[in-house]
């Protein structure tokens, strides 16, 4: 399968590693959007948060437990941002599904 976020969690395409266990992997985004920018992904390939399903229903609590970690661990201590970009209209441009953790500055609202 021609993934990337496959080939980062097999070692394949070097990565930033954050955090790791034996169901996710989280690294520092390459092109940031924030000061602190993390990703974080299910090491199974699913293709994005439209194709989970109700047995993903712990990976998907783990996933966001993981963020809230990071944030505490890199000290996001005034906030932060999740963010999950779901097909076209969405902005997902990696097909495997993908929390980003933004932090280190405020954010804006509405998004783009
Ligand atoms: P999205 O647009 O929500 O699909 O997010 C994909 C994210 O993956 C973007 O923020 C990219 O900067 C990031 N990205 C793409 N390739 C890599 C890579 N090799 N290492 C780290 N982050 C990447
Ligand atoms: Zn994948």
């Amino acid at each position: 399968m021609d993934c990337i976020f496959c080939k980062i969690v097999a070692g394949a395409i070097p990565s930033k590693k954050l955090y790791e266990d034996d169901e996710v992997y989280a690294f520092a985004d390459i092109t940031p959007k924030a000061p602190f920018h993390a990703l974080i992904i299910p090491k199974e390939h699913i293709e994005s948060l439209a194709e989970a399903a109700a047995s993903h229903k712990p990976l998907l609590g783990h996933l966001h437990l993981t963020a809230a970690e990071l944030a505490r661990a890199h000290g996001l201590t005034k906030g932060y941002r999740v963010v999950i970009n779901t097909g076209d209209d969405g902005g997902q441009t990696v097909s495997h599904l993908h929390l980003h953790l933004l932090g280190g500055r405020a954010m804006g609202w509405p998004p783009g």
